[in-house]
């Protein structure tokens, strides 16, 4: 099992640091030959417009694409923008998943917040269900989930906030940040499986 972190901005590093812990082995990824021998890719946050030009700038577009259709990938705020379908907004997106997000949803960074959440998906991989506590830093939102896609959590007012579709996963907030290891083990059971 190996994991990828696409390295071209954001907080690719503490995604890095996560698998290690659970003991995956990982690499930077920079190039469409870094894909080669991946199972899975975690896109970081960060700014998605700049994680898309750059995307765009070394061609990795294509092969971003063709690897969302044979493998798994976990997009983590900024990056699970860069997988939706529609940002209403003009900015290179890879528009493999069946969600439509709203950036800056809850505001400025100033407005940046922390909630615990149900996520009853952590059974299917035997993981514990304990609330998990989830850190949004100026989060987008999953407006909405069609397709083939479903909700994987919500907020308490029914908000999405993580939903996949076959081995695509997105969250809006950024486990990477937190101790609480269980989304970097459901998306490596994700990719297994
Ligand atoms: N606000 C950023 C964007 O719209 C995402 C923030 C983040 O990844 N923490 O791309």
């Amino acid at each position: 099992m190996k994991i990828g972190v696409l390295a071209l901005q954001g907080d690719f590093a503490e995604h890095m640091v996560a698998l290690r812990r659970i003991k995956v082995e990982t690499a930077e990824v920079r190039l469409p030959r870094h894909l080669a021998d991946l199972d899975g890719l975690i896109i970081p946050g960060g700014e998605s417009t700049t994680i898309g030009k750059l995307a765009v700038a070394y061609d990795l577009m294509e092969p971003l694409r063709h690897f969302a259709a044979e493998k798994a990938i976990w997009g983590t705020c900024a990056g699970a923008i860069f997988l939706s379908k529609d940002a209403r907004r003009s900015q290179p997106l890879l528009e493999v998943m069946d969600i439509t997000v709203e950036r800056n949803a809850f505001g400025r960074q100033v407005d940046s917040f922390e909630i615990d959440l149900e996520v009853p998906a952590f059974a299917k991989a035997n993981l514990d269900r304990d609330v998990y506590h989830a850190i949004f830093i100026r989060a987008p939102l999953i407006e909405s989930v069609f397709g083939t896609s479903s909700v994987i959590s919500a907020l308490p007012d029914g908000r999405i906030v993580a939903a996949r579709q076959g081995r695509l996963l997105a969250t809006s907030f950024h486990p990477e940040l937190t101790a609480d290891d269980r989304f970097h083990r459901f998306f490596a059971w994700m990719a297994k499986s």
